[in-house]
């Protein structure tokens, strides 16, 4: 779940990259979120995940207000959530299977055949689980974007976030890329995917969350004509 509450975020350089942003995704949704390059759409992701902080408003994600969250809880809002990038962010010198394991060896709690029970559930997912000792760039895009959803799901999120995931991909690796989202969304999960893709969008049918120059301007489904 995800809530903004009259958000701005102003960055040091004095860029105000949104402003009284408001908006709730309830707990199981899946939306999009959309606007031209410079939007803001990446400055809001980066808020829900608390990599950046806003300057002003209230946000709450998964039960979590992160106005009074301390620098000790941050851990405890990151494993409630996964993050899925467009250029994927894989560890090039580190094997599939350790790429997918590391967020888990980081949170250390689990034990070794835990981490390893677990990372290849995720790699059964995604249907890679043949290439788990290979590495990344011997992968081809749409198998390294299948790895990052891989990473990203592998401590059961509640929410995922996805940035430009089909930026890289052709239309039917990135209808394959959302066929993934709707699977975890029917599971529970709550999806906000932030993308430029307009077919995509209008053949998918969700709510369509847009920003314009760091202003939400629309928040509804799309209707079709
Ligand atoms: P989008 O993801 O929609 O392209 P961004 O959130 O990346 O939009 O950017 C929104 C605005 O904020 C842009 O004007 C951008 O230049 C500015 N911006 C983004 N990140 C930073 C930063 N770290 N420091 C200063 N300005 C930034």
């Amino acid at each position: 779940m995800i809530q903004f509450n009259s958000v701005g975020k102003t960055y040091a350089k004095g860029r105000t990259a949104l402003h009284d942003v408001s908006f709730l995704l309830g707990r199981g949704e899946m939306a999009f979120l959309t606007g031209h390059s410079g939007a803001g759409k990446s400055t809001l992701l980066k808020l829900i995940a608390a990599i950046e902080r806003p300057s002003i408003g209230q946000i709450t994600v998964n039960d979590m207000s992160l106005g009074r969250t301390r620098r000790r809880d941050i851990p405890a809002l990151r494993r409630s959530l996964g993050m899925i990038f467009q250029n994927y962010k894989l560890v090039e010198d580190r094997t599939v299977f350790e790429n997918i394991a590391l967020p888990l060896i980081v949170s250390g709690e689990f034990d070794r055949n835990e981490i390893g029970r677990r990372a290849r559930a995720a790699l059964d997912r995604v249907g890679l689980l043949d290439k788990e000792r290979d590495y990344p760039a011997s992968l081809s895009g749409g198998e390294q974007q299948r790895v990052g959803i891989a990473r990203a799901i592998v401590h059961r999120p509640q929410l995922l976030l996805a940035d430009e995931p089909t930026g890289n991909l052709d239309p039917a690796l990135s209808r394959e890329v959302m066929m993934m989202f709707e699977q975890f969304n029917d599971l529970g999960t709550t999806v906000l995917i932030a993308t430029h893709d307009y077919d995509l969008i209008e053949r998918m049918g969700y709510r369509v969350l847009t920003l314009s120059e760091g202003r939400m301007i629309g928040q509804e489904r799309l209707m079709h004509s």
